[in-house]
């Protein structure tokens, strides 16, 4: 089969035939059908997210979309012929964590897919049975592609927030692909939301088709909210994730503000005075991923219409390493995606 192969973290993956996986025990294979990619990707290709080289090479890319097309030993055989996505982690699905839709915490977990074993960046991928997500009829292969993470991330930090009617929600790099989906998935909450991004092109398509308040944070100094708000918000959820970002985001939170961070760069720090906290009462959440009940929440808000995916690119396996260069410049509007199987053909 064809597949992006990583060989180097750090590097670019190239396009490579490799044997089929088959399905272990407890496993199936999923004919890939799309592929999503973001810059969780491209932390996953920089090392970010596991940088040991016993796990080279890999095949990048956990956002997939496709049909089971196998089952190993121990897998319901049912399963052959579902349209399915994955959770991103690999968990052990019988822990306390596990069985409270706590699987990003399970300290039994081996990794993620796309870094510690194979992901769907390729014709053909072997998961754990336990990491499928059955997807609703009348999705498209390719929309479904921003369910797993850049719709279902933000459902986790709606709940994680406890955004509700009128909030007044910040979005801090609302033009990328989980900041895009975040809009929606506040606004699909109840919330009024602004969303904040360097580029104009994305703060046209904020304010043009997504209906929010688009903030231009070229200066992120001089960034102001809405004077409808006050110029505060109850929730700033900041992809930026710099000590410059987490400064704007406490200093524009109004009395009982939640400010959610999700970054995950090594050797980053914020700087938080403790009387700030203290006297807007404010609270600092990490947001880690999504549980598989909120990948299936994830799938009915984008099947019902309240949540449009926002699929800057498309393009085949043979341009998926451009795609991904274009990602890294923050190029792509949303997210991108690699579709494998165009609709039609193979499964
Ligand atoms: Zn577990």
């Amino acid at each position: 089969m064809r597949a992006l192969v990583l060989r180097r973290f750090g590097g670019e993956p190239d396009l490579e035939t490799m044997a089929d996986p088959e399905a272990g025990p407890g496993e199936v294979v999923v004919d890939v059908a799309a592929c999503g990619v973001g810059l969780t990707t491209r932390n996953c290709l920089r090392g970010d997210l596991g940088d040991d080289p016993g796990l080279l090479p890999v095949v990048p890319g956990h956002e997939l979309v496709g049909v089971v097309s196998a089952v190993g030993p121990g897998v319901d055989g049912d399963l052959v012929g579902q349209t399915v996505t994955a959770h991103f982690y690999l968990f052990c699905g019988r822990c306390r964590r596990c069985l409270t839709a706590q699987e990003p915490l399970c300290p039994h977990g081996l990794g993620l897919i796309g870094v510690q074993r194979d992901g769907g960046l390729a014709e053909r991928v072997a998961l754990p049975a336990r990491n499928l997500v059955r997807l609703p009829a009348g999705l498209d292969p390719v929309d479904a592609t921003v369910v797993p993470d850049a719709v279902a991330t933000p459902v986790h930090v709606a709940a994680r927030a406890g955004i509700t009617t009128g909030d007044r929600v910040a979005v801090v790099g609302a033009g990328g692909g989980v900041g895009a989906h975040m809009v929606q998935v506040a606004a699909a909450h109840g919330a009024a939301v602004a969303g904040l991004d360097v580029d104009p092109s994305k703060l046209a398509f904020l304010a043009d088709e997504l209906g929010v308040a688009a903030v231009d944070a070229a200066r992120l100094e001089g960034a102001a909210l809405p004077a409808a708000w006050g110029g505060m918000a109850d929730v700033v959820v900041d992809f930026v994730g710099t000590p410059s970002s987490a400064g704007w985001a406490l200093d524009h939170l109004d009395a009982g503000g939640r400010l959610v961070v999700l970054t995950t760069f090594p050797g980053v720090a914020a700087a938080v005075a403790q009387r700030q906290l203290v006297f807007g009462q404010l609270s600092v959440l990490g947001s880690r991923y999504a549980s598989r009940a909120e990948l299936e929440a994830a799938a009915d808000l984008v099947v019902s219409g309240r949540v449009r995916p926002v699929i800057g690119e498309r393009t085949g396996l043979d341009g998926a390493p451009r795609l991904l260069e274009r990602l890294g410049r923050n190029e792509v509007l949303g997210r991108g995606a690699v579709v494998v199987a165009p609709a039609g053909t193979g499964a």
